[in-house]
């Protein structure tokens, strides 16, 4: 099946007894054991609701299993936990999403488990190995930088030095990149964004292979940060439209980076689907599209970003991305907050950089918000 169809139809579970056609949802948290050979339970991960989405992101990631969460760092913090031990060591780019790197810096140092970050550069992650190098961890793109790591490249280091892999896809999502075809052992994202697609759904997801998923969930029963059905409901909805709404924003974000570059009022623009990204040649290689975040750093002499955003009367100044409607904000006040400035500062993520999530409306009408914005 191609992914549109994947989408659609992965996973559907018909309800048995009406022959409709939408998975029901099983509100139980207490089911029948006896005889049944299955015992399903909202925190085993288990329940049918929860198996539906899980098997759908299986199709659209070509994965053979995964565990899903109630959200990207509850997926993020128990693979940390199911696969390290104290006294490894793990290598993660600098650049990667806020709230893993300060997990990172506060929990690793309370666990006794080393880190180095690097820059995206899959030569300093080898250079940066040692023996007890356990996980390397990517983000591709980057938040909010939109930096590209070679992919393939990373995950031959991992195999030849039996090291696991694993990425945060939730930027690109399936429809645009599949890491796990290009070698990488673990696929994460964090479905509040283009899974959920609606800005009303705060879940995450863990795709691998059956060894690595058994390996995860003793560890998520602990934990505990399962999805509860009616929820499932929404986000199985929701992924039906994925496909769709991805090409449809990424469409979008193009025209529009493409409308930036040369807006006197942008001193830099960041989308790795431009000719001019440094990144352009590898995203050209391993994405099937580009994805819909494009990030840009007003000119030194515009307003502040903030008076930027205040001014825009469409695209919504919100946390958060992925969903179908245009929203911005200041990484450098929010995902990267708690960063230090100047380490902010060293990666690029200056208080002039504003990171817009691209949605579906029309593309003439974000251009003209943008536009007026920047020159009012
Ligand atoms: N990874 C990336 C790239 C993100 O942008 C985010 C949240 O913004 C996360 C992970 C964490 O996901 P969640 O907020 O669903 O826990």
């Amino acid at each position: 099946m191609k992914k549109e169809t994947m989408c659609v139809h992965s996973g559907t579970y018909m309800d048995p007894n009406t022959g409709g056609i939408n998975t029901p949802i099983y509100t139980s948290s207490v089911f029948h054991y006896i005889d049944t050979g299955k015992q399903p339970y909202p925190r085993y991960f288990n329940t049918p609701n929860q198996e539906v989405i899980v098997s759908k992101m299986c199709a659209l990631e070509g994965a053979e299993d995964g565990v899903l969460f109630s959200s990207g760092m509850a997926a993020i913090s128990t693979t940390f936990f199911s696969l390290l031990e104290p006294g490894d060591h793990v290598i993660l780019q600098d650049e990667i999403y806020g709230g893993t790197h300060s997990f990172v810096t506060i929990q690793f140092e309370n666990l006794g488990i080393g880190y180095s970050f690097v820059p995206t550069d899959s030569d300093e992650i080898e250079k940066s190995i040692k023996s007890n190098t356990k996980l390397i961890f990517i983000e591709s793109p980057t938040n909010p930088l939109l930096s590209i790591i070679d992919i393939i490249k990373v995950a031959k280091i991992g195999k030849s030095n039996n090291i696991l892999t694993m990425i945060d896809n939730t930027f690109a999502s399936p429809i645009n990149q599949n890491p796990l075809e290009l070698g990488i052992d673990i696929v994460m994202h964090s479905g509040t964004k283009y899974m959920g697609g609606h800005s009303d759904i705060c879940c995450g997801i863990i795709l691998t292979d059956k060894n690595i998923t058994e390996q995860i969930k003793p560890t998520s029963y602990h934990f505990g940060g399962s999805l509860n059905a009616t929820t499932c409901a929404l986000l199985e909805r929701s992924l039906k439209t994925l496909n769709i709404r991805v090409e449809r924003q990424t469409n979008n974000a193009l025209k529009l980076a493409e409308f930036l570059i040369n807006h006197k009022s942008i001193e830099n623009i960041y989308y790795p689907g431009l000719a001019s990204h440094r990144g352009y040649e590898i995203a050209k290689e391993q994405m099937h599209g580009f994805g819909a975040m494009v990030s840009f750093e007003l000119a030194d002499n515009s307003k502040k970003a903030c008076e930027f955003l205040r001014s825009l009367k469409l695209i919504e100044p919100a946390l958060s991305l992925g969903g179908i409607e245009s929203t911005i904000c200041s990484p450098a006040l929010t995902s990267h907050r708690k960063m230090s400035e100047e380490e902010r500062k060293r990666i690029g993520i200056t208080d002039r950089v504003v990171r817009l999530s691209v949605g579906i409306e029309h593309i003439d009408d974000l251009i003209e918000d943008i536009d007026q914005a920047l020159s009012c």
